[in-house]
């Protein structure tokens, strides 16, 4: 559930009772259930009793009233600390207490009420005098065995929180601030005086999540702003002070104990060094790259997806880092505090910010509330060249932003300075009194596009060149270095056997303006190279309905088959063109890609060589629910030109149960009477036989689909999405296809479907008499086993129309050599994964 409930006899309670909608200056706010984005609630005074049996210990907003209740919880907190270790593994309920209890809990200007009761709760108190007032907090941990050793500190986490926001902002007006955990619910919830944190597995990680929840009590609590319209408000501004209180309280921070035990990891994975902001730029720079990016001040309902971490979250909490440094802790500082002093218990909006904001600070901000608050233009300045005393900065991005520069010696930075922000290049006088030997403009906590140009040595070569690391298993990438990630690669098939190389790339996340991704392998088979590779530049677009722009070259070559000396070899030079999106808010990404194809086959009985022009036209709508892909292809080559639709649409009926259709019609538009079979529409899809662009990877390309080896019977589920193989039921005019599969509600956990296929056929490609005869329909019906969705998947064939049996009874002696499988280990690109992200 997205907001809670219970589980088992864990209760919690939020979002219980019904809530009028909030009138403000704008009017009414009544709005749906979304499961992201906040409710927005009326200020109020409440007083609620809740009545549970006797040994429920209970965590709510507001002040318990009965001192003797009080007293209760003290003594379980004492008793509590005097646990020497958790026995984590007892998750079991006591029995409930027959006789029940009343606690009555008091506070006012809140705008919610939320409550926590768990038999197994064990208690810690602490207490935390604020910065301006002195006055006391008192702070309240309650937790189960689960995660109990990591929430024996939660105390500090919960006191540093409420101090520092204090400090900061403004102190805390409540008497109790309390965090809970609640086994199996995710991440963290806020509500007034009390917040909801879900599993963490590292101490980093439940600190983080603590102090992120207790933060809410200031923005979303105090200051109530509207998380469905300005999510940035709370969500990013929160975010900022997360990144703020790690780099005061830990001013050496580390990201990996975040979520790693250990530095090998880190190291492993090449991300040892990084501070903790890092997350931030990586999470904003994911989106910002493949430019996907949403201005700041979006609603939360067009922050679909990653955007709404890396929007309202990262980027935001990004940006005002960026505004707190330029205006300097203090001046910044101050103004948040006349925020909180003039809007607390009231609804602020993005103006009344900015204003606080302009009415103190003497310069134009238009950089800040106008470009990178309201816009998705990039923050990208790059330094171009370096000299002794002075580097050229040039502005590569939208946003014309100031640009703090940084001069260092060793590990140590001496002096930072702003510079105005400009348009195109400017040349950057250096303090020579200083005696840096690097410079470096910005830092992790900034929202800049590409970290890699920021830093550059004062003497020596190349001075803008950055360092190069060799690393096992990289995948994010090092904004100081070049990262060169260099795997043992090993493959099979049947015709080269055992292959061993290496698999050379470059960094998956964020999106690298230039991508590599290379698998050269010698095969021990045939003893030949073989392996398969892929360039490919993103341009991104600003300003245009178009979002990047990604020309690319593609080769490939293995052997053909088992004589000596064959080969296959593919090099696929070309484009593709995203476009932006048209609604926010709906994840539907339309592209073009137009593909040249130059395929040669050496093989000992055949010996060619041909080219194809392949036009994609792609609308893919990833919503959750409902996803579907549009696909128009148009195809041309040496004597025809062919054309083809291919819809799918999966409909999920049930949580993970889905119905998926998908329609398939393609024609010759022209064909001369010449051309091979090879190029016609076919009803089984593609096997290594008639992949003739070398689009798949298959385990026996050469060997035929009816042979008794089981790899034989690998096929791509494309063209007719047959499952049952018929090398003559292909057409040189026409095919139209329906498969539909189906979840199966008696195996729930079982991944199989139902599937059953039907096509008609146009001018049949072989004619042989019999086939004359032949009626232009196929049907078939199986069952569909999916070990991983669209990569491994097994077909059992259950029944098929009489051409289809006739072939298969007279072709195959077995049942297994009837069953095919879908093994696309293409797919597996971690490039491609990345692009494609949510
Ligand atoms: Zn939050």
């Amino acid at each position: 559930m997205s907001r809670l409930g219970h589980l088992e006899q864990a209760y919690q309670i939020t979002q219980w009772y019904p809530k009028p909608a909030v009138y403000d200056r704008d009017g009414w706010h009544a709005f749906p259930y979304l499961d992201i984005g906040e409710f927005y609630s009326e200020y109020g005074s409440f007083e609620v009793s809740i009545t549970v049996p006797e040994n429920y210990v209970v965590g709510a907003t507001g002040e318990l009233q009965s001192q003797e209740q009080l007293n209760e919880l003290i003594e379980l907190a004492e008793t509590t600390a005097a646990i020497p270790s958790f026995n984590t593994s007892d998750k079991a309920f006591p029995t409930s207490a027959t006789t029940t209890k009343t606690l009555v809990y008091k506070e006012s200007n809140i705008h919610d009420f939320a409550w926590f009761a768990d038999k197994r709760f064990h208690v810690l108190k602490g207490e935390v005098q604020l910065p301006n007032s002195g006055r006391t907090v008192h702070t309240w941990a309650y937790f189960p065995n689960h995660n109990a050793e990591l929430w024996q500190d939660a105390i500090e986490y919960l006191n540093d929180a409420v101090y520092y926001y204090s400090l900061w902002y403004g102190d805390y007006p409540y008497t109790n601030c309390s965090a809970v955990h609640a086994p199996g619910s995710r991440g963290g919830m806020e509500y007034p005086n009390i917040t909801i944190i879900g599993n963490n597995s590292t101490p980093m990680a439940l600190e983080t999540v603590i102090m992120h929840e207790v933060g809410h009590n200031w923005f979303y609590g105090i200051l109530g702003s509207n998380e469905r319209d300005h999510p940035w408000m709370d969500e990013g501004l929160n975010t900022f002070s997360e990144m703020r209180y790690f780099n005061t309280k830990y001013p050496d921070n580390k990201l990996y104990p975040f979520q790693l035990k250990k530095e090998s990891q880190a190291e492993f994975l090449g991300i040892e060094e990084h501070p903790y902001p890092y997350i931030h730029q990586m999470l904003y720079r994911v989106q910002a790259r493949r430019n996907l990016d949403l201005p700041i001040t979006s609603c939360s309902e067009d922050l679909v997806g990653t955007n709404y971490s890396a929007i309202a979250y990262s980027k935001t909490g990004l940006s005002f880092y960026y505004l707190k440094v330029y205006l300097g802790e203090d001046t910044f500082n101050s103004i948040m505090q006349q925020y909180f002093e003039t809007w607390k218990f009231k609804h602020p909006t993005p103006t009344d910010l900015q204003k606080l904001f302009e009415d103190h600070v003497d310069e134009d901000l238009s950089w800040f509330f106008d470009d990178l608050l309201r816009t998705d233009k990039k923050l990208e300045y790059k330094i171009s060249k370096a000299r002794r005393d002075k580097i050229l900065i040039k502005n590569k991005g939208q946003l014309q932003s100031p640009v703090l520069v940084n001069q260092h010696r060793g590990d140590s930075t001496l002096q930072s300075t702003w510079v105005q922000g400009f348009e195109g290049k400017q040349w950057v006088i250096l303090d020579l009194d200083i005696d840096a030997d690097r410079v470096s403009i910005f830092g992790y906590t900034y929202p800049d596009l590409e970290p890699d140009n920021n830093s550059a040595r004062l003497n020596g070569l190349a001075r803008t060149m950055e360092s190069l690391r060799i690393q096992p298993f990289g995948a994010i990438e090092d904004p100081n270095r070049t990262t060169l990630n260099l795997l043992p690669a090993i493959g099979w098939n049947y015709h080269n056997g055992v292959m061993l190389g290496g698999y050379l790339y470059n960094d998956i996340l964020p999106l690298n303006g230039f991508e590599y991704s290379l698998m050269p392998m010698y095969s021990l088979g045939s003893n030949e190279f073989a392996g398969l590779g892929e360039l490919r530049h993103n341009f991104l677009v600003q300003n245009s309905i178009i979002s990047r722009i990604s020309p690319f070259i593609r080769a490939r070559q293995f052997s053909y088959d088992e004589s000596p000396g064959s080969y296959y070899q593919k090099l696929n030079p070309g484009v593709i063109v995203r476009f932006k999106r048209k609604v926010n808010s709906l994840p539907v990404d339309n592209e073009i890609q137009l593909d040249y194809i130059h395929a040669t086959d050496m093989s000992a009985h055949m010996d060619d060589e041909r080219s194809y022009v392949r036009l994609h036209v792609r609308q893919t709508n990833r919503e959750i629910v409902s996803p579907h892909q549009i696909e128009l292809m148009a195809e041309m080559s040496d004597g025809y030109t062919k054309a083809s639709i291919d819809l799918s649409y999966k409909h999920t009926y049930i949580y993970k149960n889905s119905l998926d259709i998908r329609f398939f019609a393609g024609a010759f538009l022209n064909r001369s009477s010449a051309t091979p079979s090879l190029f016609n529409f076919y009803s089984g899809g593609t096997a290594g036989l008639n992949d003739y662009t070398y689009d798949g990877l298959y385990l026996g390309r050469a060997l035929d689909p009816t042979s008794e080896l089981f790899v034989s019977n690998q096929f791509t589920r494309d063209e007719g999405g047959f499952v049952t193989f018929n090398p003559l039921a292909n057409s040189e005019e026409y095919l139209v296809s329906l498969n539909v599969s189906s979840s199966l509600p008696i195996a729930k956990n079982i991944p199989i479907q139902f599937y059953v296929n039907a096509a008609l056929l146009g001018e049949r490609g072989l004619s042989t008499e019999i086939l004359r005869d032949e009626e232009p329909y196929l049907y078939e019906a199986g069952v569909k086993l999916q070990v991983i969705r669209n990569l491994l998947e097994f077909y059992f064939p259950l029944f098929a129309s009489e051409e289809l049996q006739d072939y298969l009874e007279a072709t195959t002696d077995t049942y297994l050599q009837q069953v095919r499988f879908t093994f696309n280990i293409d797919r597996l690109n971690m490039h491609d994964l990345a692009r494609e992200l949510k």
